[in-house]
């Protein structure tokens, strides 16, 4: 059984992976990611691990022998053709454990890094510039601050979760309620998204991109934020309006922004985004750690290996 995993590079840890490889599969990988090499690699291919690269409908059909997509994470709606599959009547299998904690933790560290300026205090000094004082007066205190969960699901609530030892005050807005049980145990308060954004002192977004959510941060909803408020987005790039958000922090109506995820990716060079300080970015690694990468790819393989088994 040919299994095509949509990454690319024979890394170490591809190799490491390979360990918990079903009998009688064969993993490929992809060497530049293009669309020429993963029609040619999919033709034969009876399943597919999908991750960042987008499988397309045109990929799709090229594949007669599909059976089976597994996704490594959770939010599948943007990069594989749903629509496409159905028709086939192929399954998506999804992995979704392990990168609750793991996006969590990367959203608290772009908290804490917008809060303190901490990524342009590091190339400040490395470029030989001292001045302590200029960022003490900018930075603010995570502690004690309103922070407002924009999707309350397995991401938002690990969020909570974790921010409570930090003595934050947490709102929400999710068109699912949290039982009263976890609105207690996460300390958290349903509100709508116009009193979420107005009281926050950070925004951190947890939804994933559905034609509800997309451009759902506007110039007007930016406008609503409180001026000095910090957005951290790991969710979706597309879920922010980018240009509204860059013209936000150059009149530094907001405070900064810490994002992993952008409209275009890859990051494209020239991105005004780059050029502010206020801004810390990260090239969509939220979910990227070598512990999780393990804990999905074993997650992966079990779903493989489930699906072999009928
Ligand atoms: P989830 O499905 O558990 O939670 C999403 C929540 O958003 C749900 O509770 C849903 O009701 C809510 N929601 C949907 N539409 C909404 C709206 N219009 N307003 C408010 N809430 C809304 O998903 P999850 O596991 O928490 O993941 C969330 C998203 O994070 C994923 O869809 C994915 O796009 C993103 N993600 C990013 C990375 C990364 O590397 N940066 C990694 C994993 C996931």
């Amino acid at each position: 059984t040919g299994i095509l995993y949509l990454a690319i590079g024979n890394t170490s840890l591809y190799r490491e992976v390979e360990t918990y490889l079903p009998a009688g599969t064969r993993l490929i990988t992809l060497e530049s990611g293009g669309e020429a090499e993963i029609l040619a690699k999919i033709a034969d291919c009876h399943i597919v691990v999908a991750g960042t690269i987008k499988l397309s409908r045109a990929m799709i059909q090229a594949a007669p022998a599909l059976q089976l997509v597994v996704h490594q994470g959770v939010g599948y709606h943007d990069t594989l053709d749903v629509a496409a599959l159905d028709e086939r009547g192929i399954p998506i299998a999804i992995t979704p454990d392990g990168t609750p904690t793991t996006v969590s933790e990367h959203a608290i560290m772009l908290m804490l890094t917008a809060c303190r300026h901490t990524a342009f205090a590091d190339k400040e000094l490395r470029d030989g510039r001292y001045h302590v004082n200029a960022l003490r007066l900018k930075s603010r205190t995570l502690s004690g601050s309103v922070v407002g969960i924009i999707g309350m699901g397995r991401i938002g609530k690990a969020t909570a979760a974790r921010l409570r030892g930090w003595g934050v005050t947490c709102l929400y807005t999710d068109p699912v309620p949290l039982s009263p049980d976890d609105e207690i145990l996460l300390n958290a308060r349903r509100v709508d998204l116009d009193t979420l954004l107005s009281a926050s002192d950070i925004v951190s977004l947890h939804v994933p991109l559905t034609d509800q959510t997309r451009a759902m941060i506007d110039a007007p909803r930016l406008a609503r934020m409180k001026a000095g408020s910090i957005l951290v987005n790991t969710s979706r790039g597309p879920v922010v309006d980018e240009s509204a958000l860059i013209d936000a922090l150059r009149i530094g109506h907001l405070g900064a922004a810490g994002l992993d995820v952008f409209e275009r990716e890859p990051f494209s060079e020239g991105n005004p985004l780059a050029e502010l300080p206020n801004t810390v970015l990260t090239p969509h690694i939220a979910a990227a750690t070598r512990d999780t990468f393990k804990h999905k790819m074993s997650g992966v393989f079990n779903n493989i290996a489930r699906h072999l088994e009928g």
